[in-house]
């Protein structure tokens, strides 16, 4: 089999960064040597680390390497040190979207059975499953149209062209295709001439996926049907702002910021993919960060980016299946559990691939 070999800008950032970046890499590398492929990892300094080494978050020599490479994978920056800078470390998240055209951001909301207790949803609701990728707008909407503010009056303007939706709806549609062909439109069509725009290249866009079976819910039904029930939902599609929102809402059902990983896609295959949670400098350097929205951050990768969907779906089997053996970072450990630091549940993690791997054979 011929192997596949790609160049991948890793941003280590700051924090727990170095630390979950070395374990993803690890499991990114086994799984390679399984499937035929090979990673070329170039470093990429950006965030804090930039600050102090380069005087600025993201320099421009640092943003050509990520051009350049076939996707970025990147943990998270920032920190107390670097918080009164005159140009914070996140500065450099904004630009990296921006310069790599990522107008699709995917978050990936799986509920892992064994870790329910840690969900605030109760048990009758939870035990339906939530398997949920949330396709957010990621560059326009209102964060990105005129604001204004006097004295007593401001205004935010929701701006949308037709070509930002119907690309961020066919990527959608696309994510939907892969998984159980369901995919609703999050939107508030019923006061919001934005949202009308919204549902109206929504309908001509899925035309060409007859089959999609699609729907359209209004944001605030929507945010509580999360709650009611999360089954019901495959992929969510809808703009930069209520994308934000429905997000964070629909991570917290999961119960673990460092289970969640995501991805941010524009209209080639690369992408940036990073897990939803921040750098951690609370726990930064201890051994204890747990390194599982990381590792699943660079399965997305193989899924989005470099079609290797059987890859993905190893490394995600085999986080399910430690879980399921009771091996646990501290953060979300429960009762009877094995606790572990970041490397040895990566390590167990590789054991299960060559596992999984050899009964597969
Ligand atoms: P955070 O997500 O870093 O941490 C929140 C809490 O969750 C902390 O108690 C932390 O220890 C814990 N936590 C987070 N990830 C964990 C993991 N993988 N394993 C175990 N525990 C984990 O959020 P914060 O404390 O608000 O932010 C810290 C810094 O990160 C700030 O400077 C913030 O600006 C930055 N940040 C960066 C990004 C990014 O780079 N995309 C995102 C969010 C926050």
């Amino acid at each position: 089999m011929t192997s596949k070999r790609f160049d991948i800008a890793v941003i280590e950032g700051d924090g727990i960064g170095p630390e979950i970046t070395s374990c993803a890499k690890k499991v990114l590398d086994k799984t390679g040597d399984l499937f035929s492929y090979s990673l070329n990892y170039i470093p990429v300094c950006m965030g804090g680390k930039a600050i102090d080494d380069h005087g600025e978050p993201f320099p421009a020599e640092e943003r050509e390497k990520c051009l350049k490479a076939d996707s970025v994978l990147l943990s998270a920056v920032g920190g107390p040190k670097w918080d009164n800078c005159p140009e914070r470390p996140e500065k450099g998240l904004l630009t990296l979207r921006k310069i790599m055209e990522c107008f699709a951001n995917l978050r990936l909301i799986r509920l892992f059975p064994e870790l329910s207790d840690a969900s605030p949803l109760k048990r009758s609701i939870l035990d339906k499953g939530i398997d949920i990728m949330v396709v957010r707008e990621l560059t326009g909407g209102i964060y990105f149209g005129e604001h204004s503010i006097s004295e007593r009056s401001a205004y935010d303007i929701e701006l949308y062209n037709d070509y930002e939706i119907e690309r961020v709806v066919r990527r959608a549609c696309e994510i939907a295709m892969k998984r159980k062909k369901k995919l609703c439109l999050a939107d508030k069509a019923n006061v919001l001439s934005s949202s009308k725009l919204w549902r109206r290249i929504f309908t001509e866009t899925v035309n060409d996926y007859p089959q999609i079976e699609c729907t359209y819910m209004y944001i605030d039904n929507l945010s509580m049907q999360l709650i009611r029930d999360p089954s019901q939902f495959d992929v969510i599609v809808t703009s930069n702002m209520f994308g934000d929102i429905i997000t964070d809402e629909a991570s917290m059902l999961t119960g673990s910021l460092g289970m969640i990983p995501s991805a941010s896609l524009g209209n080639s295959s690369k992408g940036i993919y990073e897990p939803i949670h921040g750098s951690a400098p609370d726990i930064a350097g201890r051994g204890i960060a747990n390194p599982c929205a990381m590792i699943l951050s660079g399965a997305m990768m193989l899924r989005y980016s470099f079609d290797l969907p059987k890859a993905a779906d190893m490394i995600e089997k085999a986080v399910e299946n430690v879980l399921k053996k009771g091996y646990r970072t501290r953060d979300i450990a429960t009762e009877g559990c094995i606790l572990t630091g970041s490397e040895e549940f990566t390590d167990i993690i590789i054991k299960e691939i060559e596992d999984i791997s050899k009964c597969n054979e």
